[in-house]
């Protein structure tokens, strides 16, 4: 099999003929290189607004490094002179918005999209890019999940199998690096936000994009249906925490471009209410009446700004952790 594209790998030669395969690659621990000298600590912006009606904005982050928000969770796009780089594909029907936004920062040249996970507001657009002439890749538990579909249960929503010819080409295990005008270190995460994140490290522009790992100012969803972990957010957070200087542009999932102080205050969060509702569970408290309890009430005012109240990330919490204690991932 030939792909367009396969020169982007430049260590680690993970593409030639392995669609569909799951791909063990390197394992070395990254390492913390390239930081900037500290004086570009991002803005804090207010927090994020429901879906935008309108159009898409576009943040530069370095030369060469683009934040699109407003097309479902963030994308992050890298490109050099002859590869363009995408990190997740929107929503499906701002699909189409996303990619001529990214074809107009990098016409012309070989692409490849990047799924941090296979939720359809950061996966829902990979049809349009696959047509567009992206080649597809995903941490390989995010591909099972592409292929196969499965049940979001804080959703009540179905997901489809995926059309095979628009999955992910490959599923990266472990650690991939890429080229695309500068290097990108692929991480497949432990279980988090989902049992198939994927975060990326872009070291020379002092970058990291944490996928739904972190959400930026807003209680996050957790996909207790699909793997997750409240502690596995926390070790994210730390993990990139540990490669984060003061100048580190972070991307979330949801919510404005964020610098390390952001991420660290998420961790908190998270870890605070993980050992709430944990000690409630364990005092033998239903999920009501953990809720009753406001486990949440210390974090509400900051956090509760975005999608859920302390109510629903109570619930979310609650039953994260009761899944993770069955062991009761995967569909
Ligand atoms: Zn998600």
């Amino acid at each position: 099999m030939r792909t367009t594209a396969s020169s982007v790998i430049t260590r680690r030669q993970l593409i030639g003929g392995l669609a569909g395969a799951s791909v063990a690659a390197a394992l070395a621990p990254s390492v913390a290189l390239g930081r900037a000298s500290g004086s570009a600590r991002p803005a804090q912006a207010p927090p994020p607004r429901r879906a935008p009606g309108g159009g898409l904005e576009v943040t530069e982050l370095a030369p060469g490094v683009h934040m699109i928000a407003g097309a479902g969770g963030n994308t992050t796009v890298r490109f050099g002179p002859d590869h363009v780089v995408a990190v997740d594909s929107g929503l499906p029907d701002r699909a189409e918005m996303l990619l001529s936004a990214v074809r107009a920062l990098a016409p012309d040249r070989p692409a490849t999209l990047i799924n941090t996970h296979w939720h359809f507001d950061h996966a829902g657009g990979n049809k349009a890019f696959a047509e567009g002439g992206f080649r597809v890749l995903a941490s390989a538990k995010c591909r099972q999940r592409l292929a196969g579909g499965g049940r979001i249960d804080f959703y009540q929503r179905d997901i489809p199998p995926g059309e095979p010819r628009v999955l992910p080409i490959a599923g990266v295990v472990g650690q991939l690096e890429l080229d695309a005008g500068g290097p990108i270190t692929c991480t497949a995460q432990a279980p988090a936000h989902t049992d198939g994140d994927l975060t990326l490290h872009l070291r020379d522009a002092d970058v990291i994009v944490m996928g739904d790992t972190f959400f930026n100012g807003i209680y996050p969803f957790i996909d207790y249906s699909s793997g997750a972990s409240l502690p596995g957010i926390v070790a994210v957070a730390d993990a990139a925490l540990a490669q984060a200087g003061a100048g580190t542009k972070i991307v979330p999932g949801h919510g404005p471009l964020a610098d390390a102080e952001a991420l660290r205050r998420y961790r908190d969060m998270i870890r605070d209410v993980h050992d709430r509702v944990a000690a409630l569970i364990d005092s033998g408290a239903s999920e009501d009446q953990a809720v009753a309890a406001k486990p949440t009430a210390a974090h509400d005012q900051a956090w509760a700004r975005g999608f859920f109240q302390g109510e629903q990330f109570t619930r979310i919490a609650y039953r994260t952790i009761q899944a993770e204690r069955r062991g009761a991932p995967a569909r």
